[in-house]
């Protein structure tokens, strides 16, 4: 009979693509994906540790899912609750004391075993009070040899994890604690995945990893070979017909290489926009952040890109108020900004980590990281109408993924990963098609259908 699985996803896209794997997983036991946990037989919550906030979040849908459980219970049913993701491995057996109705807590790396732990939670009668499952070990074996060979279809535009964990120890960040030393899978199996994803419907695949670019997979098809970096990968997928577009997040500065810089240039399916973190335009709050490299050597590798293809666009991410950031600290994040002109950003009040080490130090005032963090957003989000204004009278293929809110109306990414909303028929969903843009807004442009087979002018 068939069992329904609700999973809750939160943080980033490491974790929606994990949770696709999730489904995959126990799709053999009988378990198909529902939109809401109130009718769920199992409910995951896929958890992200970034900061403090989306911890919370994680303690108070199990309070919610602690009513509906014991509802389902006084109707002679059952619910089981599942905890994953970086919160699982961080606080691991603390869950299950502040939520004595969690049946299993695992981490990132261990998510291949959940058959075999939601098999056990089973086995025991509900009425029964057993204790819950806590399995966040680092294991030998990597989750990616024993999760099953074939992904489930994504759609037109696809995830496709290619590496893993983190060996960088940013003074801010657990992601090296909870998701554990730097892996990269075999090149042979991504480019299989790919090859799946495409054979499924996908036509744009962004390539994810904590620290993407210090991907370096075994060699595909010759074992004898040197790693392949992700440049050499990036070529190799390329070659996929009917694979349009590529791109790749979350990218560290310090490990950009040559081959990289060079397959933006060489490779046209790679889209012409790049997440690069910065976090800060400051050489000595760069330094306290343990991120091995100075502002001005950022300046000079998106110079690199931009020598390498004019047309490229930025993103990137910025924490305000590190320990012991000081005004002229941050004016020179604002310096830096000013002279790069970012395509759009995500910025953060600094949010101390139990555990790293930056939550030891001497912290700024509350007040002062949100003042701050004020001034570079404002600075930012204008930078960002600035480059959708730009983007105006331009023609820019445009891959429509998803229907819009009005009828007639799609949605789609242009290659700067801009939302753009059209007037176009149903037909058009999941194609490539050529839009002049006609009208920009904060957050997303607007334009029309261009007919033109020719029209293009951008990348396609
Ligand atoms: N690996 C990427 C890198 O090298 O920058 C980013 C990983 S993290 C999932 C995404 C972003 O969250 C970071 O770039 C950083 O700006 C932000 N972040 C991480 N830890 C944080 C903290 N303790 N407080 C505030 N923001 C944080
Ligand atoms: Fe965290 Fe990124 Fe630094 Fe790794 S490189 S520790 S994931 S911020």
């Amino acid at each position: 009979m068939s069992k329904r699985l609700y999973i809750k996803t939160y943080g980033c896209q490491m974790n929606v693509y994990d949770s696709t794997r999730m489904a995959d997983l126990l799709a053999p036991l009988g378990y198909r994906l529902v939109t809401a946990s109130d009718e769920a037989d199992l409910v995951i919550l896929n958890t992200c540790h970034i900061r403090e906030k989306a911890a919370e979040k994680v303690y108070s849908e199990l309070g919610r899912l602690r009513v509906l459980k014991t509802a389902r219970a006084e109707t002679g049913g059952r619910m089981v609750v599942a905890v994953g993701g970086c919160v699982a491995q961080a606080e691991g057996a603390e869950i299950l004391r502040r939520a004595p109705h969690v049946d299993i807590v695992f981490g990132p790396q261990t998510y291949h075993r959940l058959p075999d732990l939601v098999a056990r939670v089973l086995l025991v009668p509900a009425a029964v009070a057993a204790k819950g499952l806590l399995d966040t070990e680092f294991p030998a074996e990597t989750k990616f040899d024993l999760l099953p060979e074939t992904a489930s279809p994504q759609g037109v535009a696809a995830i496709l994890s290619v590496q893993e964990g983190c060996d960088k120890f940013c003074s801010f960040c657990v992601v090296p604690y909870t998701r554990g030393a730097e892996y990269s899978r075999p090149a042979g199996d991504v480019l299989r995945e790919a090859r799946d994803l495409v054979a499924a419907g996908a036509r744009e695949i962004t390539l994810l990893g904590q620290n993407v670019n210090a991907y370096h997979g075994a060699a595909a098809g010759n074992k004898s070979a040197r790693e392949w970096g992700l440049g050499r990968l990036i070529q190799a997928l390329a070659e996929i017909p009917g694979l349009d577009r590529l791109r790749y997040t979350t990218s560290h500065p310090g490990d950009v290489d040559d081959a990289l810089v060079a397959a933006h240039r060489d490779v046209p399916q790679l889209m012409p926009f790049l997440h690069l973190p910065v976090q800060s335009g400051s050489d000595r709050v760069l330094a306290a952040m343990n991120r091995k490299h100075t502002a001005d050597a950022y300046r000079r590798l998106i110079e690199r890109f931009r020598t390498a293809r004019a047309d490229m666009a930025f993103s990137s991410d910025f924490i305000v108020g590190h320990p012991d950031e000081s005004e002229v600290d941050f004016a020179a994040t604002l310096r830096l900004v000013g002279d790069i002109g970012f395509a759009q950003a995500f910025s953060f009040k600094y949010s101390p980590r139990p555990g790293t080490p930056a939550a030891q130090a001497s912290q700024v005032a509350e007040e002062l990281k949100a003042a701050r963090l004020a001034v570079l957003q404002e600075m930012l989000a204008t930078q960002q109408r600035r480059f959708n204004d730009s983007c105006r009278g331009r023609i820019l293929p445009v891959l429509f993924d998803r229907p819009g809110r009005h009828s007639g109306q799609l949605i789609g990414r242009s290659p700067y990963l801009q939302s753009v909303h059209v007037e176009a028929p149903d037909g058009h969903l999941g194609t490539l098609v050529p839009v002049r843009i006609l009208a920009a807004g904060q957050n997303s442009v607007a334009g029309t259908l261009e007919m033109r087979a020719d029209a293009v002018e951008a990348s396609a």
